[in-house]
Protein backbone atom coordinates (compact mmCIF):
# COMPACT_ATOMS: atom_id res chain seq x y z
CA UNK A 1 0.00 0.00 0.00
CA UNK A 2 1.39 3.35 -1.07
CA UNK A 3 2.26 6.13 1.13
CA UNK A 4 -0.05 9.16 0.79
CA UNK A 5 1.78 12.47 -0.18
CA UNK A 6 -0.75 14.75 1.52
CA UNK A 7 -0.97 17.86 -0.35
CA UNK A 8 -3.28 19.77 2.18
CA UNK A 9 -0.70 18.82 5.01
CA UNK A 10 2.33 19.91 3.18
CA UNK A 11 0.65 23.34 2.32
CA UNK A 12 -0.62 24.11 5.42
CA UNK A 13 2.80 23.31 6.64
CA UNK A 14 4.67 25.73 3.56
CA UNK A 15 2.15 28.41 3.81
CA UNK A 16 2.29 28.69 7.91
CA UNK A 17 6.36 29.11 6.30
CA UNK A 18 5.30 31.56 4.46
CA UNK A 19 3.23 33.72 6.58
CA UNK A 20 6.48 33.44 9.28
CA UNK A 21 8.46 35.07 6.62
CA UNK A 22 5.77 37.69 5.10
CA UNK A 23 5.49 38.97 9.18
CA UNK A 24 9.49 38.58 9.63
CA UNK A 25 9.83 40.81 6.44
CA UNK A 26 6.92 43.72 7.31
CA UNK A 27 8.90 43.64 10.56
CA UNK A 28 12.25 44.50 9.21
CA UNK A 29 11.62 46.25 6.02
CA UNK A 30 8.18 47.82 7.03
CA UNK A 31 6.61 46.57 3.65
CA UNK A 32 3.90 44.08 2.60
CA UNK A 33 3.98 41.75 -0.40
CA UNK A 34 1.11 42.68 -2.51
CA UNK A 35 -0.33 40.82 -5.27
CA UNK A 36 -2.76 42.10 -7.70
CA UNK A 37 -4.97 39.84 -9.61
CA UNK A 38 -6.91 40.90 -12.61
CA UNK A 39 -10.44 38.92 -13.63
CA UNK A 40 -11.79 39.41 -16.63
CA UNK A 41 -15.75 38.46 -17.61
CA UNK A 42 -17.23 36.27 -15.11
CA UNK A 43 -16.40 32.49 -15.50
CA UNK A 44 -17.54 30.33 -12.92
CA UNK A 45 -14.56 28.29 -12.85
CA UNK A 46 -12.28 31.38 -12.82
CA UNK A 47 -14.21 33.56 -10.31
CA UNK A 48 -13.61 30.49 -7.98
CA UNK A 49 -10.11 30.05 -8.43
CA UNK A 50 -9.49 33.58 -7.74
CA UNK A 51 -11.00 33.61 -4.33
CA UNK A 52 -9.37 30.66 -3.55
CA UNK A 53 -5.98 32.81 -4.49
CA UNK A 54 -7.39 35.74 -2.51
CA UNK A 55 -8.38 33.32 0.58
CA UNK A 56 -4.75 31.98 0.86
CA UNK A 57 -2.95 35.83 0.13
CA UNK A 58 -5.28 36.90 3.47
CA UNK A 59 -4.37 33.90 5.55
CA UNK A 60 -0.53 34.64 4.80
CA UNK A 61 -0.57 38.24 5.53
CA UNK A 62 -0.23 38.95 1.85
CA UNK A 63 -1.85 42.02 0.50
CA UNK A 64 -3.99 41.11 -2.43
CA UNK A 65 -5.80 43.28 -4.85
CA UNK A 66 -8.29 41.94 -7.46
CA UNK A 67 -9.53 44.07 -10.34
CA UNK A 68 -12.64 42.58 -11.83
CA UNK A 69 -12.68 44.08 -16.03
CA UNK A 70 -15.99 43.39 -18.01
CA UNK A 71 -15.34 40.31 -20.93
CA UNK A 72 -16.01 43.01 -23.11
CA UNK A 73 -12.81 44.51 -22.19
CA UNK A 74 -10.40 45.60 -25.38
CA UNK A 75 -6.84 43.58 -25.37
CA UNK A 76 -5.37 47.29 -25.76
CA UNK A 77 -7.00 48.36 -22.43
CA UNK A 78 -6.27 45.09 -20.76
CA UNK A 79 -2.50 45.67 -22.03
CA UNK A 80 -2.74 49.57 -20.58
CA UNK A 81 -3.48 48.25 -17.17
CA UNK A 82 -0.65 45.48 -16.97
CA UNK A 83 1.57 48.12 -17.77
CA UNK A 84 0.56 50.28 -15.19
CA UNK A 85 0.42 47.75 -12.94
CA UNK A 86 4.04 47.04 -13.86
CA UNK A 87 5.05 50.64 -13.28
CA UNK A 88 3.17 50.52 -9.88
CA UNK A 89 6.17 50.75 -7.32
CA UNK A 90 3.55 49.32 -4.75
CA UNK A 91 2.50 46.17 -6.64
CA UNK A 92 4.91 43.33 -6.77
CA UNK A 93 3.28 40.57 -8.24
CA UNK A 94 0.76 40.72 -11.32
CA UNK A 95 -1.49 37.67 -11.99
CA UNK A 96 -4.05 37.68 -14.75
CA UNK A 97 -6.25 34.74 -14.59
CA UNK A 98 -6.25 32.52 -17.73
CA UNK A 99 -8.69 31.49 -19.87
CA UNK A 100 -9.13 35.38 -21.41
CA UNK A 101 -12.11 35.97 -23.93
CA UNK A 102 -11.49 35.17 -27.17
CA UNK A 103 -11.11 38.35 -28.57
CA UNK A 104 -7.90 38.91 -26.27
CA UNK A 105 -4.15 37.28 -27.32
CA UNK A 106 -3.24 35.78 -24.17
CA UNK A 107 0.35 35.40 -25.04
CA UNK A 108 0.19 38.94 -25.34
CA UNK A 109 -0.64 39.71 -22.49
CA UNK A 110 1.31 37.53 -20.56
CA UNK A 111 4.59 38.81 -22.19
CA UNK A 112 3.32 42.65 -20.98
CA UNK A 113 3.54 41.74 -17.52
CA UNK A 114 6.86 42.49 -16.08
CA UNK A 115 9.56 39.58 -16.23
CA UNK A 116 10.05 40.32 -12.15
CA UNK A 117 6.31 40.41 -11.28
CA UNK A 118 4.86 37.19 -13.17
CA UNK A 119 3.99 34.97 -10.04
CA UNK A 120 2.48 32.64 -12.31
CA UNK A 121 6.33 32.12 -14.14
CA UNK A 122 4.18 31.98 -17.39
CA UNK A 123 6.54 35.01 -19.35
CA UNK A 124 9.15 33.44 -21.90
CA UNK A 125 11.63 35.05 -19.74
CA UNK A 126 10.77 33.01 -16.90
CA UNK A 127 10.02 29.87 -19.12
CA UNK A 128 13.72 30.26 -21.02
CA UNK A 129 15.34 30.56 -17.44
CA UNK A 130 13.85 27.37 -16.43
CA UNK A 131 15.12 25.80 -19.94
CA UNK A 132 18.45 27.50 -19.75
CA UNK A 133 18.31 26.84 -15.58
CA UNK A 134 19.17 30.48 -14.81
CA UNK A 135 17.10 32.25 -11.71
CA UNK A 136 13.81 32.86 -12.69
CA UNK A 137 10.13 32.41 -11.43
CA UNK A 138 8.44 28.92 -11.87
CA UNK A 139 4.93 28.01 -12.77
CA UNK A 140 3.45 27.04 -9.51
CA UNK A 141 2.32 23.61 -10.24
CA UNK A 142 5.25 22.44 -11.48
CA UNK A 143 6.93 24.13 -8.01
CA UNK A 144 4.53 22.76 -5.75
CA UNK A 145 5.35 18.94 -7.57
CA UNK A 146 8.76 19.66 -6.46
CA UNK A 147 8.16 20.48 -2.98
CA UNK A 148 5.55 17.38 -2.57
CA UNK A 149 8.71 15.21 -4.12
CA UNK A 150 11.19 16.94 -2.17
CA UNK A 151 8.68 16.33 0.98
CA UNK A 152 9.58 12.84 0.69
CA UNK A 153 13.64 12.91 0.18
CA UNK A 154 13.54 11.20 -3.08
CA UNK A 155 16.82 11.20 -4.87
CA UNK A 156 16.11 11.90 -8.63
CA UNK A 157 19.28 11.39 -9.44
CA UNK A 158 19.37 8.69 -12.54
CA UNK A 159 15.86 7.98 -12.10
CA UNK A 160 13.21 7.42 -14.83
CA UNK A 161 10.49 9.94 -14.61
CA UNK A 162 7.39 9.87 -17.34
CA UNK A 163 5.64 12.82 -17.94
CA UNK A 164 2.40 12.31 -19.34
CA UNK A 165 1.21 15.79 -20.73
CA UNK A 166 3.19 18.20 -22.72
CA UNK A 167 1.63 21.30 -21.89
CA UNK A 168 2.93 24.98 -21.13
CA UNK A 169 1.94 25.15 -17.99
CA UNK A 170 2.65 21.49 -16.34
CA UNK A 171 3.83 18.86 -18.81
CA UNK A 172 7.01 20.81 -20.25
CA UNK A 173 8.06 22.89 -17.03
CA UNK A 174 8.09 20.13 -14.72
CA UNK A 175 9.68 17.63 -17.17
CA UNK A 176 12.64 20.45 -17.38
CA UNK A 177 12.56 20.83 -13.56
CA UNK A 178 12.84 17.48 -13.12
CA UNK A 179 15.76 17.03 -15.90
CA UNK A 180 17.50 19.71 -13.56
CA UNK A 181 17.35 16.88 -10.65
CA UNK A 182 19.15 14.58 -13.14
CA UNK A 183 16.27 12.50 -13.63
CA UNK A 184 15.65 10.47 -17.20
CA UNK A 185 13.25 12.40 -18.16
CA UNK A 186 10.52 10.55 -20.84
CA UNK A 187 7.65 12.97 -22.01
CA UNK A 188 3.96 11.19 -23.42
CA UNK A 189 1.28 12.80 -24.70
CA UNK A 190 -1.75 12.03 -26.92
CA UNK A 191 0.07 10.86 -29.58
CA UNK A 192 2.44 8.22 -27.75
CA UNK A 193 2.04 4.73 -28.64
CA UNK A 194 2.56 2.71 -25.88
CA UNK A 195 1.82 4.47 -22.72
CA UNK A 196 1.21 1.43 -20.43
CA UNK A 197 4.59 0.30 -21.61
CA UNK A 198 6.23 3.71 -21.21
CA UNK A 199 5.00 4.10 -17.63
CA UNK A 200 5.79 0.67 -16.66
CA UNK A 201 9.43 1.73 -17.05
CA UNK A 202 9.03 4.25 -15.22
CA UNK A 203 10.33 5.34 -11.26
CA UNK A 204 8.49 8.42 -11.02
CA UNK A 205 5.16 9.16 -13.23
CA UNK A 206 3.68 12.58 -13.29
CA UNK A 207 0.09 12.49 -14.89
CA UNK A 208 -1.30 15.54 -16.31
CA UNK A 209 -3.05 14.56 -19.49
CA UNK A 210 -6.82 15.47 -17.82
CA UNK A 211 -8.01 12.04 -18.29
CA UNK A 212 -9.84 10.70 -15.43
CA UNK A 213 -8.16 7.38 -14.71
CA UNK A 214 -6.36 6.79 -17.36
CA UNK A 215 -3.07 5.34 -15.60
CA UNK A 216 -4.49 1.47 -13.79
CA UNK A 217 -2.36 0.52 -11.38
CA UNK A 218 -1.16 -2.67 -13.84
CA UNK A 219 0.73 0.03 -15.41
CA UNK A 220 2.75 1.13 -12.62
CA UNK A 221 5.73 -0.52 -11.93
CA UNK A 222 6.08 -2.04 -8.23
CA UNK A 223 7.07 1.35 -5.62
CA UNK A 224 6.89 4.23 -8.22
CA UNK A 225 5.92 7.30 -6.99
CA UNK A 226 2.72 8.80 -8.65
CA UNK A 227 2.11 11.83 -8.99
CA UNK A 228 -1.83 13.12 -9.82
CA UNK A 229 -1.97 16.64 -11.29
CA UNK A 230 -5.32 15.99 -13.01
CA UNK A 231 -8.43 17.29 -12.03
CA UNK A 232 -11.92 16.00 -14.36
CA UNK A 233 -15.06 16.36 -13.19
CA UNK A 234 -16.68 13.34 -13.75
CA UNK A 235 -20.63 13.01 -11.92
CA UNK A 236 -20.11 16.08 -10.20
CA UNK A 237 -16.96 14.40 -8.23
CA UNK A 238 -13.41 15.72 -8.56
CA UNK A 239 -11.37 12.46 -9.51
CA UNK A 240 -7.44 12.58 -10.58
CA UNK A 241 -5.89 11.16 -13.98
CA UNK A 242 -4.77 8.11 -12.34
CA UNK A 243 -6.81 5.31 -11.12
CA UNK A 244 -6.35 5.67 -7.26
CA UNK A 245 -7.48 2.50 -5.91
CA UNK A 246 -5.55 0.06 -8.19
CA UNK A 247 -2.35 2.27 -8.19
CA UNK A 248 -2.37 2.45 -4.97
CA UNK A 249 -1.85 -1.22 -4.17
CA UNK A 250 1.64 -0.30 -6.53
CA UNK A 251 3.08 2.56 -5.35
CA UNK A 252 5.41 3.64 -2.82
CA UNK A 253 3.94 6.98 -2.57
CA UNK A 254 1.14 8.75 -4.02
CA UNK A 255 -0.58 11.72 -4.38
CA UNK A 256 -4.90 11.96 -3.80
CA UNK A 257 -7.07 13.98 -5.89
CA UNK A 258 -8.70 16.37 -4.74
CA UNK A 259 -5.94 17.05 -1.91
CA UNK A 260 -2.89 16.14 -3.68
CA UNK A 261 -1.27 18.62 -6.30
CA UNK A 262 -4.14 21.14 -5.92
CA UNK A 263 -3.40 23.23 -2.79
CA UNK A 264 0.13 23.06 -3.36
CA UNK A 265 -0.14 25.04 -7.02
CA UNK A 266 -1.95 27.74 -4.57
CA UNK A 267 0.87 27.48 -2.48
CA UNK A 268 4.09 27.90 -4.78
CA UNK A 269 2.18 31.12 -5.70
CA UNK A 270 2.23 32.90 -1.95
CA UNK A 271 5.65 31.77 -2.27
CA UNK A 272 6.19 33.19 -6.03
CA UNK A 273 4.96 36.38 -4.39
CA UNK A 274 6.97 36.65 -1.42
CA UNK A 275 10.29 35.89 -4.10
CA UNK A 276 9.39 38.50 -6.28
CA UNK A 277 8.59 41.02 -3.74
CA UNK A 278 12.42 40.36 -2.29
CA UNK A 279 13.49 40.33 -5.91
CA UNK A 280 11.72 43.97 -6.19
CA UNK A 281 12.48 45.55 -3.17
CA UNK A 282 15.90 44.27 -3.00
CA UNK A 283 15.73 41.98 -0.23
P1 LIG B 1 -3.72 20.41 -21.38
O1 LIG B 1 -5.17 20.09 -21.51
O2 LIG B 1 -3.19 21.71 -21.83
O3 LIG B 1 -2.89 19.28 -22.11
C1 LIG B 1 -3.12 17.92 -21.88
C2 LIG B 1 -1.93 17.14 -22.36
O4 LIG B 1 -2.20 15.79 -22.16
C3 LIG B 1 -1.60 17.35 -23.84
O5 LIG B 1 -0.23 17.59 -23.97
C4 LIG B 1 -1.97 16.01 -24.47
O6 LIG B 1 -1.07 15.65 -25.51
C5 LIG B 1 -1.86 15.05 -23.31
N1 LIG B 1 -2.81 13.95 -23.46
C6 LIG B 1 -4.13 14.00 -23.72
N2 LIG B 1 -4.64 12.76 -23.84
C7 LIG B 1 -3.63 11.90 -23.64
C8 LIG B 1 -3.53 10.50 -23.65
N3 LIG B 1 -4.60 9.74 -23.86
N4 LIG B 1 -2.31 9.95 -23.43
C9 LIG B 1 -1.23 10.72 -23.18
N5 LIG B 1 -1.27 12.06 -23.16
C10 LIG B 1 -2.45 12.65 -23.40
O7 LIG B 1 -3.29 20.07 -19.91
P2 LIG B 1 -2.91 20.91 -18.61
O8 LIG B 1 -3.44 22.28 -18.64
O9 LIG B 1 -1.49 20.63 -18.36
O10 LIG B 1 -3.79 20.09 -17.54
C11 LIG B 1 -3.70 18.69 -17.39
C12 LIG B 1 -4.55 18.26 -16.23
O11 LIG B 1 -4.01 18.81 -15.05
C13 LIG B 1 -5.99 18.76 -16.30
O12 LIG B 1 -6.82 17.79 -15.72
C14 LIG B 1 -5.98 19.99 -15.45
O13 LIG B 1 -7.24 20.27 -14.89
C15 LIG B 1 -4.99 19.59 -14.40
N6 LIG B 1 -4.31 20.70 -13.74
C16 LIG B 1 -4.33 20.71 -12.40
C17 LIG B 1 -3.67 21.72 -11.71
C18 LIG B 1 -3.68 21.71 -10.22
O14 LIG B 1 -3.31 22.68 -9.62
N7 LIG B 1 -4.08 20.60 -9.61
C19 LIG B 1 -3.01 22.73 -12.40
C20 LIG B 1 -3.00 22.68 -13.80
C21 LIG B 1 -3.64 21.66 -14.46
Amino acid sequence: MANIIDGKALSKETRQHVKEEVSRLEKEHGKTPHLVVVLVGEDPASQSYVRGKERACKRAGIRSTKIEKDASISEEALLNLVNELNSDPEVHGILVQLPLPAHIDSNRVIETIAQKKDVDGFHPLNIAALQIGTKGVLPATPKGIMTMLNSIDIDLQGKKALVIGRSNIVGKPIAHLLLKNHATVTMAHSRTNDLAWEAKQADVIIAAAGKAKMVTGDMIKEGAVVIDVGVNRVDDKLIGDVDFDSAEKKASYITPVPGGVGPMTITSLLQNTVECFKHIENI
